[in-house]
């Protein structure tokens, strides 16, 4: 049993020392991570220039890359082929369009990617409270997943976890992805040279979080679980789009 170890909060992160920890005794570990924090680099490779890949005196591998980056190496040559791939934990919550843009999500879509079954952890609010708690429920929820067989296909689950010291005691639920509201207005300023700056505006509150949402089930005292797919395809509306559009192709000249 071989467990690749990414993140997207950078190689100091608590959250992935706090990963680490729950893995252990399960296998042979490979921990990579970005040197810096990326959080919201979603599913960024580096094309332009070259990674290095760097050791910490702990064994961590660190890249000065992207998540993305960290995953993909490890897997197309740098390390052996890992059983199972998990991302986090990330501070903060990767919930509803959260996912798109989630370097944690992405470090595990990696693996999916290459055909590797793959669990991204995040902690629903930020500042790292009961850390020690999300920890176990990582552990539980990846020996249930060895337990139960489920390591012989590759998939893709996106978990949060309420930051609640009996968070090991709190149910499970499986859901479906919410939807937040558009994120908050960009912050203007001027630089010190007057030059006017802006700060993106931090994420939008959820706006879809009925029952059955991620959204739902953490404000409701539960592990949130999604599985998850990458076909982007609105297959719901492939046939009005073929009649609006397919149609009127041009002929090929
Ligand atoms: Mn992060």
């Amino acid at each position: 049993m071989r467990i690749l170890i990414a993140n997207d909060d950078g190689y100091l992160a608590p959250g992935l020392a706090a990963l680490a920890q729950a893995m252990q005794g399960l296998g042979t570990l490979d921990i990579i991570a970005p040197e810096q924090n990326a959080s919201g680099t979603s599913n960024a490779l580096t094309l332009n220039r070259p990674l290095s890949v760097y050791t910490a005196a702990n064994g961590y591998r660190y890249v000065n890359g992207t998540p993305s980056d960290c995953v993909h190496v490890a897997l197309t040559g740098l390390l052996p082929r890992p059983d199972l791939v998990v991302s986090g934990i990330n501070q903060g919550a990767n919930m509803g369009d959260d996912t798109l843009y989630s370097g944690t999500v992405a470090a595990a879509m990696e693996g999916f990617l290459f055909g590797v079954p793959a669990i991204a952890f995040s902690q629903v609010d930020k500042g790292w409270g009961d850390l020690a708690a999300a920890s176990a429920v990582a552990r539980a929820v990846v020996e249930r997943v060895i337990h139960q067989g489920l390591l012989g296909r590759a998939f893709l689950l996106n978990v949060n976890i309420p930051n609640r010291g009996d968070a090991a005691q709190l149910p499970w639920r499986i859901t479906r992805l919410g939807r937040r509201h558009a994120s908050e207005p960009v912050v203007r300023q001027t630089s010190p040279r007057g030059e006017p700056i802006y700060w993106i505006g931090p994420a939008g509150d959820a706006r879809e979080a009925g029952p059955g949402t991620d959204f739902h089930a953490t404000a409701h005292g539960a592990v949130s679980i999604t599985p998850l797919q990458i076909d982007l395809t609105d297959h719901q509306h492939l046939g009005d789009w073929s009649g609006a559009l397919g149609a009127l192709a041009p002929e090929p000249r």
